[in-house]
């Protein structure tokens, strides 16, 4: 679905595009006033006390030695994808687990892909245009929590941060954070990083698989015969091409681009896993090909905003609710000073009560001052609660309306939606209520497996990517 790609002096452009990319930046992206470990001298949000500092120490420098998740190249050529959607041509889609757990199943792996896969497909049969696929998967295990402790009933322990950091049982010896863990965590995302390259790139991406979407929840109502409806365009689309004599060993039937991505948060493991690429002499953050700052880190003068502003992957930033323009038109200096396309994505996560009345005048200042970024919306974050219960979840409804109204935000001010953000999952878990298989608040306990935030299920998450193909449409 992309058009070839080359690499050329370390900036990866297309043969298609060759002429619009800027080839002439020499700077490295590297400011000279940084450095792998400069976040250690600034204050830091959200890291783990460990018992032992010198274990850590330990293990991090273990880790420095060992090869890199992701190369240079393919951060490089993520940052380039991005630059086309800045540049009007694209989509992205972001999604996966809220915390990926050490103990997930090759299956497990394997349906998120597939999942991703297609909404992807769906995706780009509303926009006709490539779709940017970025999974929360081969590195998404710390994380950032609003308290420091949990108590259950008069106990009360260390919280979860993510299996990178310590175990999800309520039990002394799980919570304590364990520094080995980030060698498992490690071993975990190499394996799933292998995986996920393997499947999008060894056929499991065949457009001709989309036969099986799985989709007998959609066949009850109007709306979701519509939807099935579509899927059978799609696959026609897909006969028609074979028809035509497009080999079915041809990259564009057969293989596809599915990028890692996580929140940088565990910052001695990021420091640990930072390689200087030799074409260029930037540091690249190979933990993942692309890597965020969440909302709960990204104060200016922190230490997670240090950190990502030397490496040269593509970043993105978490933006909720009480983001103020200046702060943004800051963050910007600091993260993308040479205000280069598809270095920054902001990732909103405002909530559906208020997107519509938060985004607007962040959308106008950026537009007004030529600040080139990728807008995308996490309509997650925003839309958690909890049920009667005590429940987390999010409702299905809730979420299309955040995605709604950021569509519409950026149709009233000239600008781009450039993507959407999800947890989601493959597997038809309980976690979230609401969508055509109006999954209700007693129902969540059913199958709710998340180790962290209520993630949308295959049939939740399709029957967004529909709802998203027909605003993309119009
Ligand atoms: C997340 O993406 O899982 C997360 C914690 O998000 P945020 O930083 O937006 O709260
Ligand atoms: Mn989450």
């Amino acid at each position: 679905s992309f058009p070839e790609c080359v690499v050329e002096n370390g900036i990866a452009s297309s043969n298609v595009t060759r002429k619009t990319v800027d080839l002439k930046e020499k700077e490295p992206l590297t400011p000279r006033d940084w450095s792998v470990d400069s976040w250690r001298g600034k204050p830091a949000k959200q890291l783990p006390t460990y018992p032992s500092q010198e274990e850590v120490e330990k293990v991090v420098s273990y880790i420095k030695h060992l090869p890199p998740l992701v190369q240079a190249e393919e951060a490089k050529l993520l940052r380039y994808r991005l630059a086309e959607v800045c540049r009007g041509r694209g989509f992205v889609l972001q999604g996966g687990d809220c915390a990926e757990s050490l103990e997930e199943s090759t299956d497990g792996v394997r349906d998120t892909v597939r999942a991703l896969f297609k909404m992807a497909m769906i995706l780009m049969w509303g926009s006709l245009e490539p779709v940017v696929k970025i999974g929360r998967i081969g590195g998404q295990f710390a994380k950032p929590r609003s308290d420091d402790w949990e108590e259950q009933d008069g106990q009360r322990l260390p919280c979860y941060r993510g299996d990178i950091v310590n175990g999800a049982p309520f039990d002394l010896a799980s919570r304590t954070p364990d520094p080995k863990r980030m060698l498992a965590a490690y071993q975990h995302s190499a394996a799933t990083t292998n995986l996920v390259r393997a499947l999008a790139s060894g056929g499991f991406a065949d457009l001709r698989n989309v036969k099986s979407w799985g989709m007998d929840w959609a066949s009850k109502t109007e709306k979701g015969k519509a939807y099935l409806d579509t899927a059978e365009r799609i696959e026609e689309a897909v006969r028609f091409w074979e028809t035509c004599g497009v080999s079915s060993q041809d990259p564009i039937i057969y293989s596809t681009e599915v990028y890692t991505s996580h929140e940088a948060l565990l910052l001695p493991y990021e420091e640990a896993l930072c390689r200087r690429d030799p074409l260029t002499g930037d540091m690249y953050a190979t933990s993942g090909a692309f890597i965020w700052i969440g909302e709960r880190t990204r104060d200016l003068d922190g230490a997670h905003v240090e950190f990502a502003r030397g490496v040269a992957n593509p970043i993105g930033v978490k933006v909720g609710a009480g983001m103020q323009v200046d702060e943004l038109l800051r963050l910007c200096d600091v993260l993308n000073p040479r205000n280069e396309m598809g270095r920054l994505t902001l990732i909103t996560r405002m909530g559906s009560k208020n997107l519509a009345s938060k985004l607007p005048q962040l959308v106008r200042a950026l537009k007004k001052e030529g600040r080139h970024v990728v807008w995308i919306t996490d309509a997650m974050h925003g839309n958690t609660y909890k049920t009667s219960s005590g429940v987390k979840t999010r409702s299905w409804n809730h979420i299309l309306e955040e995605v709604r109204d950021f569509f519409a935000v950026h149709q009233a001010e000239g600008t781009r939606a450039g993507g959407v953000h999800f947890e989601m999952t493959g597997k038809e878990v309980t976690e979230c209520v609401g969508g055509m298989i109006d999954l209700k608040a007693e129902s969540l306990s059913k199958r709710y497996e998340s180790l962290c935030d209520p993630r949308l299920n295959l049939s939740q998450s399709l029957e967004l990517a529909f709802e998203i193909a027909e605003i993309l449409k119009k």
